[in-house]
């Protein structure tokens, strides 16, 4: 059997090297916890980066994947496949208009397809000149041309020019700009209900809702990303529903599969229809392993998760604004975002490790948990104590060097 040191050093051979992939492998999972090569165990609030929704080898999930196992792993859109089906039917009785789904394999596709649909709707309805997408400074919509071009982090774009155009960027929450910007040759505003890799940053309620008066009001789509929101993240099963409307169309990954790869867009009618045969597809989309395994994931949540997200959430988000060199704290439900008062969320996230806690740095100074959405209150007392060691060495540390 390899160990953690072992496995690191065949990767590092043999893969692209463009993630900074932390020294451990990890080998099982079951819940909260994780394993790695060396058999430490790790209370993991990263889940996969937000995928791994009900824990790890959760129960039910594994059933329905074994049993759609047996059956019939895929067989394209060439067929009509029944698990894709079945989900679909799930995710729109929750919604009010967003009643028609669009399966892919993850969230960046997701986004493609959104943003296709959005200028092929316009180009469908006599409007060819309304292609301008606004979106926002430091969102993340994904690593692929369409999506890459709507991603406000020129960080991420350079060098990958040519990409496509007509994405403008504002800054987000800023509801002057936007009225400014939104006129009748916008096709549609894409947004993040809450911006994840940004660092977690919610926005003014009041913005989100005037981004939908204003796209009403000028014939533009309103688009939300969910893909990091989505799925039961912030206690609803979807950001959107914290308000009282809807967007016209919102897309999906990460947690909806449990940690399968999947993707899917939810659209009006009016939207999707404009997709006909041979517009838009995807060759693994709605594979029925994944969508069993989603499926299997609405069950639970609609059985009572997302009251628990609700209150685990706030517990968290309580016990973390209480931590040492805590400059704010901020999320919804089960996506929290710690903003240290210092340079430290690297080495937190080195700290953290060694202790047994997984999470995440976003930038220098951002601290990501997303957790399990089943993570239990102990777990979390558990994980606060450890952050906070980990803090408190990396604040030692610092000072010292
Ligand atoms: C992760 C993420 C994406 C990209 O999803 P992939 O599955 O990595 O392509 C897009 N948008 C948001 C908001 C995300 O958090």
């Amino acid at each position: 059997m390899s160990n953690n040191q072992q496995l690191y050093d065949r990767g590092q051979k043999v893969l692209f090297q463009n993630y900074r992939t932390q020294p451990i492998a990890l080998l099982r999972g079951e819940g909260t916890q994780v394993w790695d090569a060396d058999g430490k165990r790790y209370l993991d609030f990263i889940g996969g980066i937000a995928t791994v929704s009900v824990g790890h080898a959760n129960p039910r999930v594994r059933a329905a994947l074994e049993e759609q196992a047996k059956l019939l792993w895929h067989a394209s859109n060439l067929y009509v496949t029944e698990p894709q089906i079945r989900l679909a039917e799930k995710l729109v009785r929750n919604t009010k208009e967003l009643k028609r789904v669009f399966f892919c394999n993850s969230g960046t596709e997701a986004n493609e397809a959104m943003i296709k649909l959005a200028r092929h709707f316009h180009y469908a309805n006599g409007r060819k000149d309304r292609i301008e997408i606004l979106c926002f400074h430091n969102s993340f919509h994904g690593r692929t041309m369409g999506s890459l071009a709507a991603t406000g982090q020129p960080k991420y774009q350079t060098g990958f020019g040519p990409l496509p155009e007509g994405f403008r960027f504002l800054d987000y929450g800023d509801e002057q700009q936007l009225e400014a910007a939104v006129n009748s040759s916008t096709c549609a505003v894409l947004v993040e209900p809450v911006q994840g890799e940004a660092g977690v940053l919610v926005p003014k309620p009041s913005f989100l809702r005037r981004a939908r008066e204003l796209t009403r009001k000028h014939g533009a789509l309103l688009l939300f990303d969910e893909v990091q929101t989505g799925m039961g993240r912030t206690g609803k099963l979807f950001a959107h529903q914290h308000f009282d409307f809807e967007p016209d169309a919102t897309s999906l990954a990460k947690g909806i599969a449990g940690g399968m790869p999947l993707g899917a867009l939810l659209a009006r009618e009016e939207l999707a229809q404009v997709f006909k045969p041979g517009t838009h597809a995807s060759t693994f989309g709605g594979n029925p392993l994944a969508t069993a395994a989603a499926s299997a994931v609405m069950d639970l949540l609609e059985e009572g998760l997302l009251d628990h997200v609700r209150q685990m959430g706030e517990i968290l988000g309580a016990r973390l604004s209480r931590l040492p060199h805590v400059a704010a704290e901020r999320g919804m439900g089960l996506l929290r975002g710690l903003v240290l008062d210092g340079d430290l969320a690297p080495k937190v996230v080195a700290a953290a490790r060694d202790l047994g806690l997984l999470v995440n740095a976003i930038g220098e100074r951002v601290v990501r948990l997303a957790p399990p959405l089943t993570v239990s209150e102990v777990e979390i007392g558990e994980a606060v104590a450890l952050l906070q060691m980990a803090i408190e060495r990396a604040a030692a540390n610092a000072s010292v060097g």
